[in-house]
């Protein structure tokens, strides 16, 4: 085969950390003097960064993979990379299914992945490497991100909670939480450079500081129990330059009173947390190993709308999971109605290889799932457009971040509280903090207009 450096392209499937990892690689893949393109058919080498946390997400992936059989056929030097959470679990199974992949690398492997490609172009055989740790971040900002003004910054890799239900765990390894030191560092090198809006990831952003001391290391030992996730907001929010911080995933059984008194006391951290509740049944959340009861989420969730007010919550809920039973359904359904969430991400349970939860008794038919399914989603749908109804005839401040997805012409902001809003107005703007009046409310966006007052 022959090597060459190539325009490539690159497409992400997944969460934040997945979306992070495709800045890590174009930045490892420019560095190395490829070129970037958002044209598939101009690209020399493709690269699928992978989410298989749910089945219908690695269903796609796999109508992808298929597709890009014609386009090897057409240039049969094109190489073709799957990285991320699919290519950690199935490995060597993927090229076996589809021989014209070139590389599978793992979620450990990104650092490595420009050698992979120069070996492959003298090897005559596919390569498999997924043994790479997948703790190990090596840079956290040297790269270009999509937005100019605003940054994903990962706080911890891997994830300890083994729900019964997810594949994580097995696919990134044990939770690590990044030095402070390193991550403060980055945030002020970035807020010199522009950016003055942080995202921290991490799968449970909430634990951040509890793998420390897990190893003999004094430097490591030393920061046992003198970091939290509260600890960390609180220094993040004082650098100067830093005007949004953001964070996800929260977990409850973590989430502490000092994380929501950060939230409160900074007027930088923006009044949005995302907290999965899953299943509004005890019986459920126990077989989802989820150690939490839906009266704990509950009275956590008005904690922080007592301390928070304005703060809105979104959630994520599993319709469908085995054992689940209507009248275990209908507490889902009753909590949704009673908390009133400002939206939630809703998923009919897929069953994933190697979880815990592949092996539980699933007696109840998919047809039934997808009633009670379609029932939450028209439930919650309502919810989310009374929500944001009373957010209109109101003024808030939003940054603009892009032209609107939804119209062209239309502008895209986004509020505090995390809601896109879509309005009329000039492209440089892009960038900016603008007052916007709320004229209408849809159930998962907003439209507005440029206020003339606050
Ligand atoms: S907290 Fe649970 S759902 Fe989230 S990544 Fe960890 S194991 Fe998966």
């Amino acid at each position: 085969m022959a090597f060459k450096k190539e325009n490539f392209y690159i497409e992400t499937f997944g969460c934040q950390m997945n979306e992070f990892d495709s800045e890590r690689i174009s930045a490892i893949l420019e560095k190395q003097g490829y070129l970037k393109t958002e044209n598939r058919e101009n690209a020399g080498l493709i690269i699928l960064n992978t989410c298989s946390v749910r089945l219908k997400a690695e269903n796609k992936l796999f109508g992808h993979i298929g597709n890009l059989k014609v386009l090897k056929e057409q240039n049969p030097g094109l190489v073709i990379c799957i990285g991320g959470c699919t290519a950690q679990s199935l490995k060597e199974k993927l090229i076996d299914t589809f021989p014209y992949i070139d590389i599978v690398f793992g979620t450990g492997n990104i650092e490595n992945l420009s050698d992979l490609i120069k070996t492959r172009a003298t090897s005559s055989k596919s390569i498999c490497k997924t043994s790479g740790n997948p703790e190990e971040i090596k840079e956290l900002i040297d790269f270009k991100r999509k937005f100019p003004f605003k940054a994903f910054i990962p706080v911890m890799t891997g994830c300890d909670n083994y729900c019964s239900y997810c594949i994580v765990p097995y696919v990134r390894g044990h939770e690590k939480s990044i030095k402070p030191a390193t991550i403060i560092d980055s945030i002020k090198k970035l807020a010199a450079d522009g950016v003055f809006e942080v995202t921290l990831l991490g799968q449970n952003v909430n634990s951040y500081g509890q793998s420390f001391g897990h190893n003999v290391e004094a430097e490591d030992a030393a920061l046992k129990n003198a970091n939290s996730f509260a600890k960390l907001l609180n220094e993040i929010a004082a650098i100067q330059g830093i005007k949004r911080i953001r964070f996800m995933t929260s977990h409850p059984k973590d989430f502490t009173e000092d994380i929501i008194n950060a939230v409160r006391d900074n007027s930088n951290v923006m009044g949005h947390i995302h907290l999965p509740f899953q299943s509004g049944s005890d019986k459920i959340l126990e077989m989802m190993n989820r150690k939490y009861t839906s009266k704990e989420y509950e009275d956590l969730f008005y904690k922080m709308k007592e301390r928070i007010p304005d703060c809105s919550v979104t959630t994520d809920i599993i319709v469908g999971f085995p054992g689940e039973q209507e009248e275990d359904f209908n507490k889902t359904l009753e909590l949704v109605r009673k908390l009133k969430f400002s939206r939630a991400f809703t998923f009919l349970y897929s069953s994933r290889k190697g979880t815990k939860a592949e092996a539980f008794y699933d007696p109840v038919p998919i047809v039934e799932k997808k009633k009670w399914f379609k029932q939450l989603l028209d439930t919650q749908n309502a919810i989310s457009l009374a929500e944001n109804e009373k957010m209109t005839g109101k003024v808030f401040e939003a940054l603009v971040e892009s032209e609107s997805t939804k119209k062209s012409g239309r502008l895209e902001g986004r509020l505090e509280n995390n809601t896109i809003v879509n309005f009329d107005g000039p492209k440089g703007l892009t960038g900016s903090f603008i007052n916007l009046e709320i004229t209408q409310a849809h159930p998962f966006y907003l439209s507005g207009k440029i206020a003339e007052h606050k």
